[in-house]
C-alpha cells in the first residue's frame, strides 16, 4: 500500500511532488485538535473573524501568482484563468467578512410566547471532501462562510491536487486564524468513510461526480450527518430563433471552454431550433475554432490539457461512441500528437437522444448540439437530462426567456443571453443528480449552522 500521495504535471507527464499520507492515528488526532479549536472559536466575537477573514483575501492576491502556478502544475490550470480563480476567492472571503454579521443576527418573531426568536448557531467541524477543477475557489465557497458561522473545517481535496489543498491551509494559517481551525487531511477517497463516521465530524460538503456523492451521501445517512452536494451537470443552452446568433455562439463557446472544458457549469448540451441551427453551428463552430490549445502557463493560452491522461481518453471515448451512433464531428475530436493530456475544442452535430453525448456529462471541451423544432421542444429536450445544474437560453424577447427560465427549465441555476457563473451573491447548487443543497449567499451560510429556535414562554 502506498504510503504517499503523489502530484503531477499533466502538460508534460512529469511527477512533481511526492506527499506523507496520514495514517488514521494521525486523522483522528487532527480531528481532535480541529474539535478543540471549534469549541473556542465559536467564541470569537463575529468582528474579529471578519477582520481574519479580510487577512486571507489580502493574502490570496499577495500570493496570487504563486497560488496560480501552482494549480498550473498540478492540474493545467490556463494562467489567466488561474488568477482569476484566486482573485475570486478573495472576493468570497471578503464578502462573508461584510455581509455575515447581518446574516448572523437573530432574527425576533411574533408568537403567543412572551418572546421568539431565530438564531443561527454554529455546529462544529464540516468536513469538505472537494474536487480538482477549482482547486481554490471549491474550498474557499466553502470555507469562507463555514468559519464566518463559527464552525471548523477539514479538507479531503481530490488527490491531484496535495500542493493546492496545504496552500490553502496555509492561507488560513497565516491570516491568523487559530492553527488548527483549517486543516487538510491528506487522505485517499476510501478513507473519508472513517472521517464521516467521526463523532467529530457534524457534517459533510461534497463536490465532485455524482458516483462520489452517491458514496459519500450514503455513509452520511448513515451515520445521519447533514449534507450538501454539488455534483456534475449538462447544462442545457437553448438558442431560440430570435436570438442574437454572433452572441449566442460566443457566450456558448467561452462557457464550453471554460477551465478547458472541466467545469461542472459549462454550457454542455447546446439545443437549437431548426430555423437558425445551421447558422448557429457556422458562428459557433469559429468560436470555438479561435481558442488556442496549448501550455497553459503561457499568457495566450484558452485551452490547457485535461487533468490527467485517463480523464482525457474518458472523454475521446464518449466521442467516439457518439460518433459511432450517428453523431457528426465537425471540429476537433482527435488527440494531439505529443505529450501530455491535450484534448482540442470539439463540436458533435445531430446529437440525439439515446447517444452518450446527449446523456453523459461531458467533462472537457465538446460540445453537443441538438436540433429541435421549437421552443417547446427546447424546453423538453434541456429537461430530458438526469442532471439540472446550470443552464441559459438566448432569445431576443427578454419577457418570453425571463418566464421560460423561471418556470420551465429545471435547473438551480439559468441566464438569459448570458452564461451560468457563481458568485458569492447568489445561492450556487442543482437538482436532480447534480445534487441538493445551496452554497453561497445567505442561504450557504445557513446550511452549515444550526437554526435555532429560542423562546421565552409566558
Ligand atoms: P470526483 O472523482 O468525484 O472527486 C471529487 C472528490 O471526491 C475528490 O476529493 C475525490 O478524491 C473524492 N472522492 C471520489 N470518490 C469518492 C468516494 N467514493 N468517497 C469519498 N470521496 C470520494 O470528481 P472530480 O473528477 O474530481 O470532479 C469532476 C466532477 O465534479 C464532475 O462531475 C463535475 O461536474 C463535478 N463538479 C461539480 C461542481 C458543482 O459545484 N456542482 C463543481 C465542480 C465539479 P480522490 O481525488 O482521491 O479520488
Amino acid at each position: 500500500m502506498n504510503s504517499t500521495i503523489k502530484s503531477s504535471n499533466p502538460a508534460t507527464g512529469r511527477e512533481l511532488k511526492e506527499y506523507h499520507l496520514m495514517e488514521p492515528a494521525e486523522v483522528d488526532g487532527v480531528l481532535e485538535s480541529v474539535h478543540r479549536t471549534f469549541l473556542s472559536w465559536k467564541q470569537v466575537p463575529l468582528e474579529e473573524r471578519s477582520k481574519l477573514m479580510m487577512r486571507a483575501a489580502d493574502l490570496l492576491e499577495e500570493r496570487k501568482w504563486d497560488l496560480s502556478r501552482l494549480a498550473t502544475e498540478e492540474m493545467g490550470k490556463v494562467k489567466k484563468e488561474g488568477i482569476a480563480e484566486v482573485e475570486k476567492c478573495a472576493w468570497v472571503c471578503r464578502y462573508y467578512a461584510e455581509h455575515a454579521s447581518a446574516m448572523l443576527q437573530d432574527q425576533e418573531v411574533k408568537t403567543d410566547q412572551v418572546r421568539s426568536f431565530v438564531t443561527f448557531q454554529p455546529i462544529g467541524v464540516v468536513l469538505a471532501v472537494m474536487p480538482w477543477n477549482f482547486p481554490y475557489w471549491q474550498v474557499f465557497r466553502f470555507a469562507a462562510p463555514a468559519l464566518m458561522g463559527g464552525n471548523a473545517g477539514v479538507l479531503k481535496h481530490a488527490s491531484n491536487v496535495p500542493g493546492c489543498a496545504l496552500a490553502i491551509e496555509a492561507i488560513f494559517r497565516d491570516a491568523g486564524f487559530p492553527p488548527n481551525l483549517f486543516r487538510t487531511l491528506m487522505i485517499r477517497a476510501k478513507a473519508v468513510e472513517r472521517v464521516i463516521a467521526s463523532p467529530l465530524i457534524r457534517a459533510v460538503t461534497l463536490t465532485g461526480s455524482t458516483e462520489a456523492g452517491k458514496s459519500v451521501a450514503a455513509t452520511s445517512g448513515e451515520h445521519l450527518k447533514k449534507t450538501v452536494l454539488e455534483l456534475g451537470g449538462a447544462d442545457p443552452y437553448i438558442v431560440l430563433a430570435d436570438a442574437d446568433l454572433e452572441l449566442a455562439a460566443r457566450v456558448c463557446a467561452q462557457s464550453r471552454l471554460l477551465n478547458s472544458g472541466q467545469s461542472c457549469i459549462a454550457a454542455k448540451r447546446f439545443i437549437v431550433v431548426e430555423e437558425v441551427h445551421d447558422r448557429f453551428v457556422e458562428a459557433f463552430r469559429d468560436a470555438m475554432a479561435s481558442k488556442k490549445l496549448g501550455d497553459p502557463s503561457l499568457d495566450d493560452t484558452d485551452i490547457g490539457p485535461q487533468a490527467s491522461i485517463d480523464l482525457r481518453d474518458e472523454l475521446h471515448q464518449q466521442v467516439k461512441d457518439s460518433v459511432a451512433a450517428g453523431a457528426e464531428c465537425i471540429l476537433g475530436g482527435e488527440i494531439p500528437e505529443g505529450e501530455g493530456a491535450f484534448y482540442p475544442a470539439t463540436i458533435l452535430i445531430g446529437v440525439q437522444k439515446g447517444m452518450v453525448a446527449y446523456h453523459q456529462e461531458l467533462f472537457g471541451p465538446v460540445a453537443s448540439v441538438i436540433k429541435v423544432k421549437d421552443l417547446e421542444q427546447a424546453v423538453q429536450v434541456a429537461n430530458d437530462s438526469d442532471f439540472g445544474l446550470g443552464g441559459g437560453i438566448f432569445s431576443q424577447d427578454i419577457e418570453l426567456a425571463t418566464k421560460v427560465a423561471r418556470e420551465q427549465v429545471d435547473t438551480g441555476a439559468i441566464v438569459v443571453n448570458g452564461f451560468t457563473k457563481s458568485d458569492p451573491r447568489l445561492p450556487f447548487g442543482g437538482v436532480k443528480q447534480s445534487g441538493y443543497g445551496r452554497e453561497l449567499s445567505h442561504f450557504g451560510l445557513y446550511e452549515f449552522l444550526n437554526v435555532k429556535s429560542v423562546s421565552v414562554a409566558g
